[in-house]
């Protein structure tokens, strides 16, 4: 259960597909929490991702599987179950609205990578984002913090969105299902813990 943390501390929130999470979220994490000095950071599989034209390859529960089993030895890092309760598709803004109304005195910061950023505006209400949570967008791929600033200027001129520069590692789960179904090796683009899960239950194959 999340909130061992004081009442008023500063939360990360990192949502995804998760399918399957890779060592690049991890290590997003991690420094968007050392950089802004967060608490926590709470891992939010997307039950029914709205975004994405294809459905999940793993069904929720099993992807919810391997982001507890990535996180289980951080102690600042749990994952949430909160859009596989929720019929229907996962809006952010539900969640955000959702976690807002039951932890009322926690500061949340919503992370997303930059190439979700350059999307954010297909997403349901994305208005309201910055309203309920601030903003962090971290680097990934060809990242420019002129065109970020100019995108975030143009979308939110009414609020501060922050931008971190992070450990540039191009992983994406697009690419560990592509080598998983080539028979390549997934090893050391994953943690060891989710790499045996995925082998051991022939997962994306
Ligand atoms: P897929 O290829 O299926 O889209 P993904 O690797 O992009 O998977 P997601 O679950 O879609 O993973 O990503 C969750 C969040 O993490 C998004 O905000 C995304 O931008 C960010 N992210 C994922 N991988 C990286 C990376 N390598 N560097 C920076 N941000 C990343
Ligand atoms: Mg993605």
């Amino acid at each position: 259960m999340p909130g061992n943390s004081p009442a008023s501390s500063k939360i990360g929130l990192l949502g995804g597909t998760f399918d399957p999470i890779h060592l690049a979220h991890l290590r997003l994490a991690e420094e968007v929490r050392e950089a802004l000095g967060l608490a926590e950071v709470w891992f939010i599989p997307a039950g029914v991702p709205p975004h994405k034209r294809a459905e999940p390859h793993l069904p929720f529960e099993e992807r919810l599987r391997l982001v507890e089993l990535a996180l289980q030895d951080h102690p600042a890092f749990r994952a949430l179950d909160i859009e596989g309760r929720r019929p229907g598709p996962s809006y952010t803004v539900d969640t955000l609205l959702e976690l807002r109304s039951r932890y009322p005195e926690r500061r949340f910061y919503f992370i997303l990578g930059w190439d979700a950023f350059l999307e954010i505006e297909s997403w349901h209400e994305y208005r309201r984002l910055p309203e309920l949570a601030h903003l962090v967008v971290v680097s990934r791929g060809d990242f420019s913090s002129a065109e970020a600033r100019k995108q975030a200027q143009r979308l939110f001129p009414n609020h501060r969105v922050h931008f971190l520069r992070v450990t540039r590692l191009d992983i994406s789960s697009t690419e560990i299902r592509r080598r998983r179904r080539a028979g390549l090796s997934i090893r050391y683009l994953v943690p060891e813990a989710v790499f045996r899960r995925i082998e051991e239950a022939g997962l994306y194959l």
